[in-house]
C-alpha cells in the first residue's frame, strides 16, 4: 500500500489518498479533508513550517503561554502526513543518544536532567491528550528491550548499568527468560530490560487532535501549502519569513519543524539524513493466538539489534512490526514511492513470524513507511536564534514522539525568552556538523547500513555479542 499522493502529483490529493499513507491515518476516524491553503501573503508573530508533532506542540505551548499571539502553521500536505501520522506508536522516554554517550559528551548531570525530562514528556503527552479530549488511545504499558539470543544479553545488562551510572535505574527491571515469557512469549528471548516510562498512542489521532486543539486556542493551520524557502532576519532590512507559492508569511520568528523533509530545502540539505523506517501490521489476532503470545501489558517491545526493530500491540489486537532495513537514497531524496520497499517489508513479515510462530497463517493487512531525520551526531536540536528569528527542532532519529513534545515546550520557552530548566538542556542550540556532500554521504550511509546488518547477523549466528570495534559500529555509534 503506497501513499497514493505520489501517484497524483498533478491533482490535489484528497482525504481518501491520505488515508492510504498509514493504518493510523486510515483509522483516524475523520474524513481527512485538507484545510484551506494559504491564500496570499500574511503576517504572524510566529510562523511554523510543518504540522507534525514538533510544529503542533510548539504552536500549542506558545498559545497556552501567550494566548494573544498570532501563530500560523503551514503544512505541505495535511496535519499528520509525515512521521507523526505513520510511526510505530511508541511514546518513549528513550533518547536517540544512549545514556552513556550523553554523559560522555555533556556530563552526568546534564545527561540525567535530559533523560528525566524525557520521562516527563511521556506523561505530558498523556496529560494533554486527556485535558484536550483527544482520543489518542494513550496506554502507559512501559517498554521491554528483549535480548533475543545469548548475543544480546550483555547489551541489555549494559543498558541497565548505563542507567544506574546516572542514578536512573530505580524503576527499571532486568527480567530473566522466565519473567520475560510471563509478559510476552517471544522465540529465543533470553531476558529483557523493563522500563515503565513508555506508552503506546494512536499517532494520527494524537496529531490530528492536537491540530484541532491548536485551532481552538486561536492558531491558524493552512494545509497543502508547501514552504519553498525561508529567510532569516537581515539587519534592519526585513524580518524572517516563510516563502510559499501563494506569498510570504512574515513573522517575528519562523520555526522549521519539517524533520526529514527539511532535507528538501536547499539551505538545509546537509543538516539531516532522511532514513526510511518501514512497518507491517497483522490483522486482529484471535483470542487463542493472544493466549499463546501473552502480552497483556501491551508493552512496546524491541530487541537489542543495531538494525532497529520495534513492535507494539494495537488497541484493536494487531501486531505492528517495524524496522529500518530500507536503503538510503542518493542525494537525500524523499519520494512517496520510497514508503514501500518490498524486500524490507517481506523481511519484516518473516521476522515477525520468527518472533511469534503462531503468526503462521495470519494475514498482514498493512505495510507502509516514511522518512525520519538523522543528524550527523544523532543528537536532536532544539534551537532559537533571536538575531535571525529562526527556530528549529529536528533530528530525532526515530525517537520523536515524546521528544517532539519536549521540543514544543522548549521552543515555546526560547521564543518567549523564558529561562527555564528545559532551555538549559544540552539539546538547546546544539549544532551538529553537516553531513558529507554526495557521493560520500551515499557511500557512508550505505556502508554503515550494510555493515550493521552484517554485525547483527553474525552475532545471531555465533551467539557472540558484537565487539563494538568494526568500522560500521564505530561510525554508527550513538
Ligand atoms: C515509520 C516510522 C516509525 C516511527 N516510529 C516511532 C516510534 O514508534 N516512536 C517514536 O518516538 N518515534 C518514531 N518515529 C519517529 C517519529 O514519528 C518522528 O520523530 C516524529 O513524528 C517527528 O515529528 P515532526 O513533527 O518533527 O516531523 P513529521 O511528523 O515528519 O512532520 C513534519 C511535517 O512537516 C511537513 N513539511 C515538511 N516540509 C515542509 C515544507 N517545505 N512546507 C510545509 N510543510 C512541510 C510535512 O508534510 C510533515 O507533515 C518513527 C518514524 C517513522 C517514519
Amino acid at each position: 500500500m503506497t501513499c497514493a499522493t505520489g501517484a497524483q502529483k498533478s491533482a490535489r490529493p484528497t482525504g481518501n489518498d491520505y488515508r492510504q499513507c498509514s493504518f493510523w491515518l486510515e483509522t483516524a476516524e475523520e474524513e481527512l479533508v485538507p484545510r484551506p491553503s494559504l491564500g496570499g501573503p500574511a503576517e504572524a508573530d510566529v510562523a511554523i513550517l510543518g504540522a507534525g508533532f514538533t510544529g503542533l506542540w510548539t504552536a500549542y505551548y506558545l498559545l497556552r503561554r501567550e494566548p494573544s499571539l498570532r501563530v500560523v502553521v503551514l503544512e505541505a500536505e495535511i496535519a499528520g502526513f509525515g512521521a507523526s501520522g505513520r510511526n510505530g506508536a511508541w511514546c518513549n522516554s528513550a533518547f536517540p543518544v544512549s545514556p552513556g554517550e550523553l554523559a560522555r559528551r555533556f556530563g552526568r548531570e546534564a545527561a540525567r536532567e535530559l533523560l528525566l525530562e524525557m520521562r516527563g514528556a511521556v506523561e505530558e503527552v498523556g496529560r494533554v491528550a486527556r485535558v484536550e479530549g483527544i482520543d489518542a488511545q494513550y496506554f502507559p504499558g512501559g517498554q521491554l528491550r528483549v535480548a533475543r539470543g545469548p548475543a544480546q544479553v550483555p547489551g541489555i545488562k549494559d543498558a541497565y548499568e548505563a542507567a544506574r551510572a546516572l542514578g536512573l535505574e530505580e524503576d527499571l527491571r532486568l527480567l530473566d527468560a522466565e519473567e520475560t515469557a510471563r509478559r510476552v512469549r517471544i522465540t529465543g528471548a533470553g531476558g529483557a530490560l523493563y522500563n515503565p516510562h513508555c506508552a503506546t498512542v494512536h499517532p494520527a489521532r494524537l496529531t490530528r487532535g492536537l491540530a484541532r486543539a491548536v485551532e481552538r486556542l486561536g492558531g491558524e493551520i493552512f494545509e497543502q501549502t508547501p514552504v519553498t524557502d525561508y529567510e532569516a532576519r537581515k539587519g534592519t532590512g526585513g524580518g524572517p519569513r516563510l516563502v510559499t507559492r501563494a506569498g510570504e508569511v512574515r513573522a517575528r520568528t519562523v520555526v522549521l519543524a519539517g524533520e526529514a523533509y527539511l532535507a528538501r530545502l536547499r539551505k538545509l540539505r546537509r543538516q539531516v539524513l532522511p532514513i526510511y523506517s518501514l512497518i507491517v501490521l497483522t490483522e486482529p489476532l484471535s483470542e487463542t493466538r493472544w493466549a499463546e503470545i501473552g502480552w497483556e501489558g501491551r508493552e512496546c517491545v524491541a530487541s537489542n539489534r543495531y538494525t532497529v526493530d520495534y513492535l507494539s500491540r494495537t488497541a484493536d489486537g494487531r501486531i505492528l512490526f517495524g524496522g529500518r532495513g530500507a536503503p538510503y537514497h542518493y542525494g537525500s531524496r524523499i519520494e512517496d514511492e520510497y514508503d514501500r520497499h518490498d524486500p524490507t517489508h517481506e523481511m519484516l513479515r518473516q521476522t515477525a513470524r520468527d518472533w511469534f510462530p503462531t503468526l503462521k497463517g495470519v494475514r498482514f493487512t498493512h505495510a507502509w513507511g516514511g522518512p525520519l531525520a538523522m543528524p550527523r551526531d544523532w543528537m536532536p536540536t532544539m534551537s532559537h536564534d533571536p538575531a535571525s528569528g529562526v527556530a528549529t527542532a529536528r533530528g530525532y532519529t526515530g525517537q520523536g514522539v515524546a521528544t517532539a513534545n519536549l521540543s514544543g515546550r522548549t521552543l515555546a520557552d526560547l521564543i518567549l525568552c523564558r529561562d527555564t530548566a528545559i532551555t538549559r538542556l544540552p539539546t538547546v542550540n546544539h549544532e551538529p556538523r553537516p553531513w558529507e556532500p554526495e557521493p560520500l554521504r551515499w557511500l557512508g550511509a550505505r556502508y554503515v547500513q550494510r555493515g550493521l546488518m552484517r554485525v547483527d547477523d553474525r552475532a545471531e549466528r555465533t551467539g557472540k555479542p558484537p565487539t563494538g570495534k568494526t568500522l560500521a559500529e564505530r561510525l554508527g555509534r550513538h
